[in-house]
């Protein structure tokens, strides 16, 4: 409200604030915040591109979100996809195979906040002279093995758009460039003052709280919002230029950071309760759960073949509102593992009751739509 009233939505301290909270969580690296994980992918690439400018293939994981492969195809660079273990994070036996003279970068997400084999990993690329990208764009403020998740490899990246760990609203909200190989600090610090504060942010902002925050009670008049977005002329195309972080989403980041550890601590109660109800089913399996473990979202894995959709239409009518997984992208030797994934609701309503309930009817759904009793192998 303050960057608002004050009419500080671009541009204003709170940016400058941002870069200095996320350089201390993420100490001794340096934090850079743009307005997006897609940009800092984008100058994270660029640069490692002209220190090995004949190099071309960008390793991204088979389970990934699609805006990853997106922008490393729009970088300039081939995506090649590598397969992902029972964690949904890159396989360390695969990775090390898909490895060429042609390898400029690999892209390693800990997906839904998952830590990856990334010490792993890193050592890994090191020693085949490939850059890394340590992808923490759904986890914030998780230490593996000692470290922060981002602060791997040569460059990090966080994200701050709908569904990750840090919230701060759509359509390039926000995110940043963590600095961990400081041979690019010099050339990165350039790239990022040269960005220019981000248009419409204001615009977007009211977008988000009202089709994603207020959108219980707004229903279906998200579709009039986005018929006056569209005259307002917001095209996606504008939304998702590289910019810096704007005043406004740097504010609400800040906040969310510094009550970053309770906001993990409500969440790891919610994946327990789950991971204690859908063992007590055979069709259910929670295959990111760890004990203590902090994840984004819970997602669940169902037996394949399954109907997603006639699943999730199924459940909207007993009202339990569910995401379906990414697909997972085709890998180029054998055959992609097929997997079917069901994100379940997480919000303040749940609890251990309400998790077992929630199972029970996914479950007894699955049995009404004849598959297989139970997860394979
Ligand atoms: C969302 C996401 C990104 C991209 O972040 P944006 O801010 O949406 O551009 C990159 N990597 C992963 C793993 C993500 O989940």
């Amino acid at each position: 409200m303050r960057c608002i009233f004050s009419g500080k939505v671009a541009s204003g301290g709170e940016v400058a604030r941002l870069a200095i909270a996320l350089s201390r969580i993420f100490s001794p690296s340096i934090a850079y915040p743009v307005n997006s994980g897609r940009c800092a992918i984008n100058i994270a690439l660029l640069s490692f591109s002209r220190k090995k400018p004949e190099r071309k293939d960008v390793i991204v994981p088979a389970y990934v979100c699609p805006s990853v492969v997106d922008i490393v195809r729009e970088s300039g660079f081939n995506p090649v996809s590598c397969e992902v273990g029972i964690d949904l994070n890159l396989s360390l036996a695969a990775l090390s195979t898909a490895l060429t003279v042609n390898t400029l970068a690999v892209i390693a997400p800990h997906m839904y906040g998952c830590p990856a084999r990334i010490d792993e990993i890193e050592k890994l690329c090191r020693t085949s002279g490939i850059f890394l990208i340590d992808d923490a764009a759904q986890v914030i403020g998780i230490v593996h093995h000692g470290k922060m998740l981002g602060t791997f490899g040569d460059i990090g990246i966080l994200s701050f758009a709908q569904s990750k760990s840090v919230v701060t609203g759509i359509g390039g909200s926000g995110g940043a460039l963590l600095i961990n190989n400081s041979d690019f600090d010099e050339e990165i610090r350039l790239d990022c003052n040269r960005l220019s504060p981000p248009p419409h942010r204001l615009a977007m902002f009211s977008y988000f709280l009202w089709n994603c925050i207020w959108g219980s009670h707004t229903g279906n008049s998200g579709y009039y919002f986005t018929r006056i977005r569209e005259a307002l002329g917001l095209k996606s195309s504008q939304i998702r230029i590289n910019a810096r972080i704007s005043n406004l989403d740097a504010g609400i980041a800040i906040a969310q950071i510094e009550r970053l550890e309770t906001m993990q601590r409500t969440r790891i109660d919610k994946i327990e309760s789950y991971y204690r109800a859908a063992m007590k089913f055979n069709n259910l399996h929670f295959p990111q759960y760890a004990p203590g473990r902090y994840l984004a979202r819970i997602m669940l894995e169902l037996p394949m073949p399954v109907d997603i959709e006639a699943l999730r239409s199924m459940l909207k009518r007993r009202g339990i509102n569910t995401r379906p997984g990414y697909l997972v992208q085709a890998v180029d030797h054998g055959h992609a593992n097929e997997r079917c994934l069901l994100e379940v609701p997480s919000g303040k309503e749940i609890g251990d009751i309400e998790a077992f309930d929630i199972c029970a009817i996914i479950s007894g759904a699955l049995d009404a739509l004849h598959c297989p009793s139970s997860i394979g192998p």
